[in-house]
């Protein structure tokens, strides 16, 4: 059996039971049983397997409506992903950010805090090296003693 390799794919088994869940094949908000789709509750899941508890069926009227939102934890009301809390019932969400969102925003810091100590040394080295250069050196004494005394 040739395994699904996309990781929107949903197998047969949890369609039935998504299906069986819901008490019948219509859209879970508005109960429409025209155009329906099947949507991943939490899109950031899409990593993962396409399990019953995060499939539901929606009509594409109301999956429209929801994009790319994710339902409070508490009251099951759509939020945007980055929400810190329910706007319905105030329930603190637990973070959502994926790992790419929290990379673009440390590597450039991170990348001009290098960049700014590096302009730092260079400017040093840079001012020590002139610095060097302008100072009159005074003639060199020899001190080399002969060691014929
Ligand atoms: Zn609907
Ligand atoms: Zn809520």
């Amino acid at each position: 059996m040739a395994k699904a390799k996309s990781s929107r794919y949903i197998s047969t088994k949890v369609k039935a039971e998504v299906i069986a869940r819901n008490g019948g094949d219509f859209c879970c908000v508005c109960g429409s049983t025209i155009h329906l789709e099947w949507d991943h509750i939490d899109p950031h899941s899409y990593g993962g397997d396409a399990t019953a508890e995060n499939i539901q069926r929606l009509c594409r009227r109301c999956n429209l409506k929801k994009r790319h939102k994710v339902p409070c934890v508490r009251c099951g009301d759509l939020l945007l992903p980055s929400a810190s809390h329910c706007l319905t019932c105030n329930a603190r969400q637990p973070a959502r950010r994926s790992n790419r969102d929290a990379q673009g925003w440390s590597f450039p810091r991170r990348l001009i805090g290098i960049l700014l100590l590096l302009w730092i040394v260079a400017y040093l080295l840079g001012h020590c090296g002139q610095a060097n250069r302008n100072r009159t050196l005074p003639p060199r004494v020899q001190t080399t003693t002969n060691s014929n005394d």
